[in-house]
């Protein structure tokens, strides 16, 4: 290992975060055999701890959990290829740069898709989706539960409940926030929520998340050319022996099995979200203590795991770059934004935006050093942007 030269870094960005030790030591438990009754072992708490996660009720058969080999978006893709079919239209509503990806998996898989977005920063507003929902009429609408680009987190019960009441499929993008506050799953009902392992569950990256509820399982039994690794049926068949389709990695199933027991029994899940709630009203404290920068998320729509902060007037993402290398010499990963966003707004002379990742297990002692050892780099960036 050493002949490597890694630097040990505490992660304060959106993703990949933080990693315990107990979850990092995790990593050198045995390998098994994936078709063994070893697999067992592991993926029988796994799948009973995400749904209690979810918030599933024991014995509950609405939603049925599946893993896939991947990440996050290959749950978005499979959702787009196993549940819109050819002769409808899927909206995909955006507040961002994960919306848009979800627009972009629906173009490129051949979909007739149509994109209702809301600028830099805002959430979805209800009466203007229902005049998109109107006008387009789909069959399916895709929903960013936290956008990360912006940390603009959406109201996902009163946006499926609207997009249900047109009679389409809920599709909810939960990677940046399933495993740091109650996402409501039963009170929301989307047809397929997803997430991964390497946000708010602490674990590294590897495997899509996907809650799917019974009434996706019956529209992808009607939709054509749903692929092999995408297509959720297939999936659903290993999905329900408590397996992956295909062959996963097995230290990575050791660490996550470790971590949701960790998560569910040991923390408390009202715990790890009181916690996360704990870190969002840390850092509004700390905020309006720091001298020209603000929140870039309107107030009731920020997340309890990041928060997006605009910089004062003439902070370009340049001179963030700059402040990720001062960070990086005390320890720290610095976030310096979502970069396609920071050229857009730096072409419309408005000033970048940075974001501090809170999720997972980081603790409000390990922030408060965070927020101590940046605060003066803030400061540091403000006057050279004055000068
Ligand atoms: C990180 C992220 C993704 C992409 O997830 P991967 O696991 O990297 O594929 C999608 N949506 C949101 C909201 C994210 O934060």
């Amino acid at each position: 290992m050493s002949a490597f030269d890694f630097a040990d870094l505490e992660l304060f960005i959106t993703g990949p975060t933080y990693i315990r030790p107990d979850v990092r030591n995790a990593g050198v438990l045995p390998e098994f055999g994936h078709r063994d009754a070893e697999n067992d072992k592991r993926f029988v708490p796994i799948f009973a701890n995400l749904r209690a996660l979810a918030g599933i009720p024991a014995g509950c058969g609405d939603y049925e959990v599946i893993l896939y080999n991947g990440s996050g978006s290959t749950v978005l893709e499979s959702a787009i290829r196993s549940l819109v079919a050819d002769d409808e239209t899927v909206l995909n509503v955006s507040v961002g740069a994960f919306g848009d990806l979800w627009h972009k998996m629906a173009q490129v898989n051949g979909k007739k898709a149509r994109q209702y977005r809301f600028g830099w920063g805002r959430a979805v507003d209800l009466e203007s989706l229902a005049a998109a929902l109107e006008e387009s009429r789909p069959g399916v609408v895709t929903i960013t539960h936290n956008e990360t680009s912006t940390g603009v987190t959406n109201d996902i019960v009163a946006c499926c409940e609207l997009v249900r009441e047109y009679g389409a499929l809920p599709l909810v993008d939960g990677v940046s926030i399933f495993g740091g506050v109650d996402v409501r799953l039963m009170e929301a009902m989307p047809a397929l929520y997803a997430t991964s392992t390497q946000k708010a569950l602490g674990l590294p990256g590897g495997f899509g998340i996907a809650f799917v509820h019974q009434t996706a399982i019956a529209k992808a039994e009607k939709v054509a050319n749903r692929g092999y690794a995408s297509d959720i049926l297939t999936q659903l068949g290993r999905a329900r022996k408590n397996q992956t389709l295909t062959t996963p990695n097995t230290t990575l199933a050791n660490q996550m099995c470790v971590q949701l027991d960790y998560i569910v029994h040991t923390e408390g899940m009202e715990n790890r979200f009181a916690r996360h709630a704990a870190m969002r009203d840390q850092l509004a404290a700390w905020l309006a203590g720091v001298d020209g920068y603000r929140f870039f998320a309107p107030e009731g729509h920020r997340a309890p795991t990041m928060t997006a902060i605009e910089a004062p007037a003439g902070v370009t993402p340049t001179r963030l770059k700059t402040l990720k290398e001062a960070m990086r010499a005390k320890g720290f990963l610095f976030d310096t934004g979502y970069m396609k966003m920071n050229d857009y707004l730096e072409a419309e002379g408005r000033p970048a935006v940075f974001r501090i990742g809170h999720m997972g297990d980081l603790t409000p002692a390990m922030l408060a050093r965070y927020l101590d050892a940046l605060e003066p780099e803030l400061a540091l960036v403000r006057e050279a942007a004055r000068s």
